[in-house]
């Protein structure tokens, strides 16, 4: 058994999710695929390897991911909502020209941070989303203002 299938196969012990074809293969392609897709990438995708997925199949299969915490819903500001599979923790960028969604290794907080701004909440989760341009985006930047 591959190293992923057998995270997949925990993920879906520890989330008590009953881990039929289809969802396996949504989750294996947001594992696999760190994209951050949307709904529609993910159908297009696993109905590539298996015609027989439907639209709606695939998307219920999807929101009962999302809702036994093993996909989540990254950050989408309007545009068509992105998905990311929830298997190991980290913090994203995004690039304000291009759009684009990366991962960013985990790190903690300090414990302080944000206490008094946090006051009597209790905090199970948190993660930080960086904006600004990714290395795509500056590299092609700074040439062009070579060229000027
Ligand atoms: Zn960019
Ligand atoms: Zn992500």
């Amino acid at each position: 058994m591959s190293k992923l299938s057998s995270e997949l196969d925990q993920a879906f012990r520890a989330a008590a999710l009953r881990p039929t074809a289809q969802r396996y293969a949504v989750l294996e392609f947001l594992a696999e695929h760190r994209v951050h897709a949307t709904a529609e990438e993910i159908f297009d995708a696993v109905n590539r390897n298996d015609p027989r997925a439907s639209r709606a199949t695939v998307y219920n299969n999807l929101r009962a991911l999302a809702k036994a915490g093993l996909v989540r819903e990254v950050m989408s500001e309007g545009k068509a909502a992105r998905f990311d599979a929830n298997l190991r923790r980290h913090h994203h960028f995004i690039c304000e020209r291009c759009s684009a969604v990366e991962d960013i290794s985990w790190f903690d907080l300090p414990p302080s941070a944000g206490r008094a701004a946090l006051g009597g909440r209790n905090v199970t989760n948190y993660e930080i989303v960086f904006r600004g341009s990714c290395v795509r985006c500056r590299d092609s930047k700074s040439k062009q203002g070579a060229k000027s």
